[in-house]
């Protein structure tokens, strides 16, 4: 998708602190993280927000979840919180689906 941020970072386009990359994601360092720890775990398909997924993108959601889990675990965090964004009033602002990783500190819901 043209113009899209997360689009431009997955096609390396754009620089970003990577942490773990495959054929179908990519995870990188927020750049203004709100923790300690702050990934953002990206599909490399533009998918423009929850409300736009598809039946045919169910094995990538479940992906996307086995790779925080796995990150999570790597980074030895005690615990984490995953979260994802939707819409404006959801607190959306990048229109390219993506999850949040927090984790290093207790967090609190908003
Ligand atoms: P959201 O508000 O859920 O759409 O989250 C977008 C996130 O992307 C925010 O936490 C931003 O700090 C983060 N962000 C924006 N631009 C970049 C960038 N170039 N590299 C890494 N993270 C970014
Ligand atoms: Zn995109």
């Amino acid at each position: 998708m043209e113009n899209c941020l997360f689009c431009k970072i997955t096609k390396k386009e754009l620089p970003a602190e990577t942490i773990y990359e495959d054929k179908n994601i990519l995870v990188f360092k927020d750049i203004h993280p709100k923790a300690p720890v702050h990934f953002l775990v990206v599909p490399k398909k533009h998918i423009e927000s929850i409300n736009y997924l598809e039946p045919i993108d169910k094995e990538l959601m479940g992906e996307l979840l086995l790779v925080a889990k796995k990150i999570a675990q790597d980074k030895k965090l005690k615990g984490y919180k995953l979260v994802i964004n939707t819409g404006r009033e959801g607190g959306q602002l990048i229109d390219h689906l993506h999850i949040h990783l927090l984790g290093g500190k207790p967090i609190q819901m908003p």
